[in-house]
This record gives structure tokens, sequence and C-alpha cells, in this order.
């Protein structure tokens, strides 16, 4: 686009310099012509005539016309073909349009060298017709030239952009190789930290009061731990659009398992829920990842929601894509943060004092999962009034399987 405003001001530019100076040569050349001839003029017998052996006509070529008025500026007499049927315009010149044709005029007083009085005005003009000829042809070359730079340039881009990005991308893959190796390496020792733990937690036979509390702590930090490092594996493995092991998944029921996994904690906060699911929300894909968006989005409105606070979730089906809407009266989501919740890692400072437990990966492994799905998350929120996530996704139309 760029490019092509350049190359478009410059064409113009140089559309209007050619065809000025065309037309300067022109005028300059009619002048010559008029100036030449008028010299030549007397008058006889109160007519106005040029030298007998002035051959006006061999000096005019056949776009070219005279046109002899008397003082008063009446027309005497005209000769060549491109006449303008204009009243004459004194010591006047411009550009006038005669039927289809643009004719440069330019008009000189005769002035009688002996008594050095006017004696009348003569009118010569020539059609533009050729100009206009050369200016288009110069618009097709401008025109093709254009077209031809703008192509090669676009080519030439896409092969250096290409070129510069395969290494980015290529660190980029490398990087998310290593992040979803770490992660899976982790798992097994934090396993068997979890379990150990649990273990020595289960039977705390002759284990004072003060390690219970430690080994308390221990179990929490690995459980955060064990789910930061899934998350981390879940966004290294995700590909856009390439969903394994897809299927034909109910969001109603979904979703509805989902409340019952969270009533207690629900009741817990005495937090009042409001769900409204259409029957039937069928989409195709993972119902393992998608239950994971819901459960994020779900988990989210419950720590940021104060005691005694409204959650209201609703699923419908509109036209060709489902719509789930999940409404908190929760502590709310800055406008200037509104674009940064979906990065990795990224909190509030007012949510990590109100609920530290969050790692920062839950939108973004939801909106992993949602553009897998060919979906989308769109959030609107006030600090202080509460948030509300509107999830998009397409469909299941039985008549068309979609292939990811
Ligand atoms: P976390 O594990 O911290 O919840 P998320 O990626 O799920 O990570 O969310 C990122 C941040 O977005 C949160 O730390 C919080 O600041 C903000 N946020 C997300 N959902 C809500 C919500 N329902 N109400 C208020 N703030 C929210």
């Amino acid at each position: 686009m760029i490019l092509a405003t350049i190359l478009g001001v410059f064409a113009l530019g140089v559309r209007w310099a050619f065809s000025y100076s065309l037309k300067q040569q022109i005028i300059s050349k009619l002048t010559a012509l008029g100036q030449g001839i008028a010299s030549s003029a007397e008058l006889e017998n109160n007519q106005l005539k040029t030298d007998n052996d002035f051959k006006v006509e061999k000096l005019l070529n056949q776009n070219q016309s005279l046109q002899w008025f008397d003082s008063q500026g009446k027309l005497l007499s005209s000769q060549g073909k491109t006449l303008i049927n204009l009243p004459l315009f004194k010591e006047n010149s411009g550009k006038f349009q005669e039927e289809n044709s643009k004719i440069q005029v330019v008009t000189l007083p005769i002035i009688d060298s002996d008594k050095n009085r006017l004696i009348g005005y003569l009118r010569v003009s020539q059609s533009l017709e050729e100009l206009h000829e050369i200016v288009e042809k110069l618009d097709w070359g401008l025109g093709i030239g254009i077209i031809v730079a703008l192509v090669l340039s676009g080519g030439g881009g896409i092969i250096l952009t290409n070129q510069a990005m395969r290494p980015i991308e290529e660190s980029f893959k490398r990087l998310k190789q290593f992040t979803a190796d770490a992660s899976h390496e982790f798992r097994s020792p934090l396993m068997a930290i979890a379990s150990n733990v649990e273990v020595s937690l289960k039977y705390p036979v002759g284990m004072r009061e003060t390690d219970r509390e430690s080994f308390e702590v221990i179990a929490s930090a690995t459980n955060q731990m064990t789910q930061l490092t899934e998350g981390l594996l879940l966004l290294a493995r995700t590909e856009k659009n390439n969903i394994d092991q897809q299927e034909i998944v109910n969001l109603q029921t979904i979703i509805e398992e989902l409340v019952e996994f969270y009533q207690p904690q629900f009741t817990r906060k005495n937090i009042n829920l409001k769900t409204e699911l259409d029957q039937s929300l069928s989409i195709q894909g993972n119902a393992v990842q998608l239950s994971r968006l819901f459960s994020n989005l779900i988990e989210n409105a419950l720590h940021y929601t104060p005691v005694e606070g409204l959650i209201e979730i609703q699923g419908k089906q509109k036209r060709d894509f489902i719509e789930i809407q999940i409404k908190d009266t929760g502590i709310g989501i800055a406008t200037e943060n509104l674009d940064k919740i979906f990065e990795r890692f990224w909190r509030a400072d007012n949510s990590r004092s109100y609920w530290d437990g969050g790692s920062g990966l839950g939108l973004a492994i939801a909106q992993t999962i949602a553009s897998q799905h060919r979906g989308k998350i769109k959030v609107d929120s006030q600090v202080g009034i509460g948030s509300h996530f509107v999830v998009i996704l397409p469909a299941y139309q039985a008549t068309s399987l979609r292939k990811f």
C-alpha cells in the first residue's frame, strides 16, 4: 500500500510535469509562429494582408489554424482546419474546448511597424489531440510500470520476509520444544514429591505438629508446580487449528459437569450461580480441552468474585456459532489491562493480593484452545463492577464435517 501510494504520487507528478512542459512547448511554438506571421502583415486599403511572397499555408501544419481579426475584433479571414468558434478575446491565450477536442489558442496584436498602431489581431490555434495521445501513452507506460514494480517488490518482499523469518521460526520451534521437554521432565519428580508428601500426611506417625504444617506447604506448592508444568506443556504442544481426538461435543453437558464440580466452592463463598444453557450446544473438537477452557473461565470467576457475589453462565446457539457467556460481579479488570490478560504469566496487581494461587496461564490456555477450535474469547470488564467473558465457537453442522 505504501509503495503503491509512493509510486502513484510519483506517476502523477511525472504526468503533470510532462504534460505541462509539452503544453508550454506548444504555446511558445504558436507564439513564435504568430509573431512571424503578424510581422509580415500590413494594412492595405483597410484590408489586412501578408506579403505576397509569404506563404502562410506552408508554415501551418495540419492541426494548426489562423484567424485574422480587425482592430475591432471582427473576424476577417481564417486558414486551417482546427478553428474555434469564439469571439475574439483580445490578447488572450488559453485552452478552449471546441466540440470534442481541446484547442490551445494564442492571440497576438498586429502592430503596423511604420505607423506604430494596432491594425488587428491574429489568433493562432492548435488542436491538443496529439498531446493527449502522447499523455495517454505515458499513462499506460506509468500504469504498467507501477503494476510491474508492485508485483516484483511484493514477490521480493515475500521471499526476503520468508528468509528473515526462518531463523526466528526455528528458534521459536526450539524454544517450544524445550518448554515441552522441560515440563515433561518435571512431571516425574513432582509426582514423586506429591505422592511422598501425601503418604507422609496420611500416616503422620511420629510427625511433629510443626512438621505437618511444613508438609502441607510442600503439598500445596507441589500442586501449584504440577499445574504450572501441565499448563506449559499444553501450551507448548498445541498447534493452531490442530486438534487430536476430535469428536462431537455437547458444551451443555461439559458446562453442567463443571458447575457440579465447582458447586461446593460456590456454596462455601455463598456465591449465587445462575446457569441458562440451550439444550444442545454441539461443536466438533476435543472434549478434554474444551472442558479445560471453560473450567479456567469458571475458576477465574469463582476466585475473583467476593463472597455473596453473582455469577451467570449462559449458552446459546446463534445461527452457525455457539456463544457461551460467563459474567461475574467480581473485582473487574482495568480497561488498559484488557489486552494483557491473555498473555502468559500476566496477573493484575489487585488480583495477586486477592488470590495468590494463580499462575497467569489460565487465560492464555483458554485462548489457545478457543483458537484451535476456530473460535475466540471476548472480554468486557469494569473495575469494582465485574467481568464479562464471551466464548464464540463454530457450531457443529451435521452436513459439513469440518477439518481442522
Ligand atoms: P490466573 O491464574 O492468575 O487466574 P489467568 O490467565 O486465568 O491467570 O488470568 C490472568 C489475569 O487476568 C488474572 O491474574 C486476573 O488479574 C485477571 N482476570 C482473569 N479473569 C478475571 C475475572 N473474572 N475477574 C477479574 N480479573 C480476572
